[in-house]
């Protein structure tokens, strides 16, 4: 039987990235994935002819060396193995509080500029958080494990105190809160300013020909330095314990049908899963252990994803960016952006969600077209869809996906007759093709101290679980993890050695 040093669960970007870093320092690796293919989240696939990006609108760029992904993509091998294409400006703001639509740039210097023209009453408070975001972003710790001694600040306090009823100029700022969070009022200031400040450092960014690419290059570097991914076998059971500086673990994983079990024995895990999948994996007092240590902690929000090939290229009906934060005429505040969240829990009445939309063909994408492809993304909640039967749910989402045309037609006219193919994933798609509760897309709620570090000696954390989402937050918790794990074995080595001597 192979012994591996180090089986990961899930080939997620966290799963990916450590193994392909472990995999070049010399690990031997097995990476269990029980999906068609690599990636989770970070996949690309087509629907007929209709070309899907499952996730990717913009990632800070790792080709700046201030990014946290610069050094991590590195090491693991797929920094250059990718084009990251530039998005242009930040996003382009329409709707809600603002009048006319606002575009914000990906580089602090230019926002300043943008946002003191548009809004030169709030001045001096732009110039406050645009540095504040500057100094946050830039000293911000790969994954934060400090603890907290007082409550956080929220982004809605902090917005308050600097711009106080000014909400089109907090907007403006924050239009795109769906890449993190939903509520501003539960948002820490820190979390906000860091990941929304790296942006504005580097630039916003789209992998050329979709998210998958970056996941098949990391899949690529773990073969290249000898390690294994095995695609559509489900880890269905581990077992581990300690035995003195070693440990030892054995993982079981079978076909998706539960045939063919198959174990394999291994000196560490590292769960790319949700650790409540792990729960459900381990051994009763193991999964006591970690439910304990998670329980305090609250899912991410979920996003649903309605995915339209057009006929023709977006800009003909008048979207004009590559990324559009489109705030309904309801939200007046930005506190009223966590209100979107579970309008579908109920049949559409007219009240549309804030939608991030982004338009593949306004920049050199590498996506094919035709059909011309637009990604529109919002909020969702898991509660949203508990319908009776799989019918009423198909029924009701499709009732959604034709509201959402209407709306979308409403504002870029002839768009809703343009369409020729499309595809509507809701927060249970995201549970059932993720195997991510509560169809969470980030992992945990948005908060400080979290590590890759799991109360059972031997398992460990790749993932959004272990810092913060998007794709930045996975490949930091994916690179904190191998690091984390290469120190482990190594002062593991150096007692043994002491043993051994004595
Ligand atoms: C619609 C949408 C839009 C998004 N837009 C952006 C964006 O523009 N920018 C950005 O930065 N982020 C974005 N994100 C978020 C980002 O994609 C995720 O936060 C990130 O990719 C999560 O990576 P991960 O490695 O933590 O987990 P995941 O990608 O969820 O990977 C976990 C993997 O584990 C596998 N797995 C689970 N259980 C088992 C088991 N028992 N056996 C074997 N395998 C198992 C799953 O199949 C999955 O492949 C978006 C997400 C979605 C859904």
């Amino acid at each position: 039987m192979t012994v591996y040093d180090v089986v990961v669960i899930g080939a997620g970007l966290g799963g990916l990235t450590a193994a392909a870093i472990l995999a070049r320092s010399g690990h031997k690796v097995l990476v269990i994935e029980r999906s068609n293919s690599v990636g989770g989240a970070a996949s690309s696939y087509k629907v007929g002819d209709l070309f899907v990006e499952g996730s990717l609108h913009e990632t800070s760029n790792p080709q700046s060396p201030r990014d946290p992904k610069h050094d991590i993509l590195g090491r693991a091998g797929v920094l250059d193995a990718v084009q990251w294409i530039p998005s242009g400006n930040f996003y382009e703001v329409r709707g809600g509080p603002l009048r006319h639509p606002f575009v914000l740039p990906d580089n602090f210097t230019a926002a300043l500029a943008a946002l003191t023209q548009r809004f030169p009453e709030a001045r001096s408070g732009i110039e406050h958080v645009l540095q504040e975001m500057q100094r946050m972003a830039t000293n911000g710790a790969a994954v934060d494990a400090s603890p907290r001694t007082e409550p956080a600040l929220s982004l809605a306090a902090k917005f308050d105190q600097v711009f106080g009823d000014r909400e089109a100029v907090k907007c403006a700022l924050a239009a795109n809160l769906s890449y993190y969070h939903d509520d501003p009022a539960t948002l820490g200031w820190q979390q906000f300013a860091v990941a929304q400040g790296r942006y504005l450092l580097s630039g916003g960014r789209f992998i050329e020909g979709g998210s998958q690419r970056l996941s098949s290059a990391l899949a690529r570097a773990v073969r290249a330095a000898g390690g294994h991914v095995l695609v559509r076998r489900v880890v269905s059971h581990i077992d581990i314990g300690a035995s003195g500086t070693r440990i030892g673990a054995t993982v079981t994983h079978t076909a998706r049908d539960g045939s063919d079990p198959q174990t394999v024995t291994c000196e560490r895990v590292v769960s790319n899963a949700a650790p409540a999948v792990l729960t459900s994996l381990a051994p009763a007092p193991v999964a006591e252990k970690l439910t304990q240590a998670y329980a305090q902690q609250k899912p991410s929000i979920s996003l649903f994803a309605l995915t339209l090939g057009l006929k023709r290229p977006p800009r003909e009906f008048g979207i004009t960016s590559y990324s559009t934060q489109l705030l309904p005429d309801w939200m007046q505040r930005l506190t009223d952006y966590a209100d979107g969240t579970r309008l579908m829990a109920e049949l559409p009445n007219g009240r549309m969600p804030p939608l991030a939309i982004v338009d593949y063909d306004a920049i050199a994408s590498g996506i094919p077209a035709p059909p011309y492809v637009l990604s529109v993304v919002a909020p969702d909640h898991l509660a949203n869809w508990t319908s009776p039967d799989p019918d009423s749910y198909r029924s009701k989402r499709a009732r959604w996906q034709a509201a959402l045309v209407d709306y979308l037609d409403s504002h870029y006219p002839g768009l809703a007759d343009a369409i020729v193919a499309s595809t509507f994933n809701t927060a249970q798609s995201v549970r059932q093709y993720l195997n991510a509760p509560h169809g969470a897309v980030y992992g945990f709620a948005p908060a400080s101290g979290r590590s890759p570090r799991t109360p059972i000696a031997g398992l460990y954390l790749a993932s959004a679980y272990a810092g913060s989402g998007g794709f930045t937050g996975a490949v930091q918790a994916g690179g904190a993890c191998a690091d984390m794990i290469l120190a482990d074995a190594e002062a593991a080595d150096i007692s043994i050695g002491v043993e051994m001597k004595a």
